[in-house]
C-alpha cells in the first residue's frame, strides 16, 4: 500500500483517478476524450455547471456569490486579487503568518501604495503561535484583509475567522474542502487546485458580487474577475481537464458525506499524528497547540543526523513524501482529504517502531 503525504500536488482519492482512467478514451460515450471536445459544447458546459452546483452545495456558497475556475494556481491570485478589488491608491492589510503570506505581500505591493502587515507569527514559550486578533495593527481605510488561514510550509493555521469590517480575502489553497466554513464572512475565498480539488494550475475564486464592481484598474483580461464572472469562466479557453477532475473530486466528497465529514476525518488523522510527536522525546512540532495546523503537519527528529534513514525507510514502507519544504527542514506529512485514516495509521505506525529501534 502507498500513501502519498506530498504537500501539493497532492493525492486525489483513487477512485476519482480509476474513473479518469475508464473514461480517458471515451467521455459521455462521445468516443473521444474530454480534453478533446470544445468548452463550449453543450455536454462540456453541462458539466462545469454541475461542477459549480456541487461546490455551492458542499459549502453552501450563497447567491451573491460567484464562483470562477481560474488559471495560474495560488500565486496567480497574489497579484489577481490587489488588481482587482484595491488597485494604485489603495491600502490593504495583510496578516503575515509565514511563506505564503509572505509571498502575497510581495506581490502585492507592486500593485497598490501601502501594504500593511497587520501581525506576523510569534515565538511563545508553547511555540510559534499567531497573536490575538486584537492585538494586531489595522489600517484605517484597508481595501481588504488578506490572510492564509492554513500555512502549507509552516503547518501553522487560524482556525477562528477574523472579522474586521472590511472585505476579508483567504487563500484557502491547502485548506478549502476539509471542514464546513461560514463563506458569508469572507469577500473572497480562492484556492490552487492541487491540494484538495485536483490538478495543478487551475484556481477557484469564490467572490462576494458587489466586490466584482471596485475595480478602477487595467486588470489582464484571463485574471479580470468581472470579466470571468460574466463569461463563466469562460473568457479564453480554461483547463478543461483539469476542470473534469475537480467536478469529479467535488462528487467524490459529497458522497463521503460533505465538509463535515471530511473535517471528522481530517481531526481524527491529525490528532493521531500530533499525539505520536508529543509523547515522544525522539520527535518534536514547534507550534502553539491553538494554531496547528489539520492538513499540513511538520515535525523533526530531535537527531537530525537520522533524517535520510528516516526517509529511506519510510519510502520503503511506502509512505512518500515526507521530506519537510526545503525552507524548514525536517519531516512534513501532509493530510489531505484523499488520505484515508489508515495512512495516518501507517506513519504513526512507522514512527513508533522507528523511535525505539533509534532512541
Ligand atoms: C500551494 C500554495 C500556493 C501556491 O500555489 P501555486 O498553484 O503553486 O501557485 C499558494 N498558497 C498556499 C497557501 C499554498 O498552499
Amino acid at each position: 500500500m502507498i500513501y502519498n503525504f506530498s504537500a501539493g500536488p497532492a493525492m486525489l482519492p483513487a477512485s476519482v483517478l480509476k474513473k479518469a482512467q475508464n473514461e480517458l478514451l471515451d467521455w459521455q460515450g462521445l468516443g473521444i476524450s474530454v480534453m478533446e471536445i470544445s468548452h463550449r459544447d453543450p455536454i462540456y458546459i453541462q458539466m462545469t455547471e454541475e461542477a459549480e452546483q456541487d461546490l455551492r452545495d458542499l459549502m453552501a456558497i450563497p447567491d451573491n456569490y460567484s464562483v470562477l475556475f481560474m488559471h495560474g494556481g495560488g500565486r496567480a491570485q497574489f497579484s489577481s486579487v490587489p488588481q482587482n478589488i484595491a488597485g494604485p491608491n489603495a491600502t490593504v492589510d495583510y496578516l503575515n503568518t509565514g511563506v505564503w503570506s509572505d509571498i502575497a505581500i510581495i506581490e502585492a505591493r507592486k500593485y497598490v501604495a501601502e501594504v500593511n502587515e497587520v501581525a506576523k507569527v510569534v515565538e511563545t514559550p508553547e511555540g510559534k503561535a499567531i497573536p490575538p486578533i486584537n492585538a494586531w495593527a489595522l489600517s484605517k481605510n484597508a481595501a481588504y484583509l488578506h490572510y492564509c488561514p492554513n500555512e502549507t510550509v509552516d503547518g501553522i493555521a487560524l482556525h477562528e475567522v477574523p472579522e474586521v469590517g472590511v472585505p476579508l480575502v483567504a487563500d484557502m489553497s491547502s485548506v478549502i474542502l476539509s471542514e464546513p466554513i461560514d463563506v458569508t464572512k469572507f469577500g473572497i475565498i480562492y484556492a490552487g487546485a492541487q491540494k484538495n480539488i485536483g490538478p495543478s494550475g487551475l484556481s477557484v475564486v469564490i467572490i462576494r458580487n458587489d466586490l466584482l464592481e471596485t475595480q478602477q484598474n487595467r486588470v489582464c483580461t484571463v485574471m479580470n474577475y468581472k470579466v470571468q464572472a460574466e463569461q463563466h469562466s469562460m473568457y479564453n479557453t480554461p483547463n478543461t481537464f483539469a476542470w473534469y477532475l475537480a467536478a469529479e473530486v467535488f462528487k467524490w466528497v459529497k458522497a463521503q458525506g460533505g465538509l463535515p465529514a471530511m473535517a471528522e476525518l481530517n481531526a481524527a488523522k491529525s490528532s493521531l499524528l500530533y499525539e505520536c510527536v508529543d509523547n515522544s522525546k525522539f520527535y518534536r512540532n514547534t507550534i502553539a497547540a491553538q494554531n496547528r495546523s489539520r492538513m499540513n503537519i511538520p515535525f523533526q527528529l530531535v537527531d537530525s543526523n537520522l533524517d535520510n534513514l528516516f526517509l529511506q525507510q519510510a519510502k520503503a514502507e511506502g509512505l512518500l513524501s515526507l521530506k519537510g519544504h526545503r525552507f524548514v527542514g525536517g519531516m512534513r506529512a501532509s493530510m489531505y482529504n484523499a488520505m484515508p485514516l489508515e495512512g495516518a495509521h501507517a506513519l504513526v505506525d512507522f514512527m513508533t517502531r522507528f523511535e525505539k529501534a533509534h532512541r
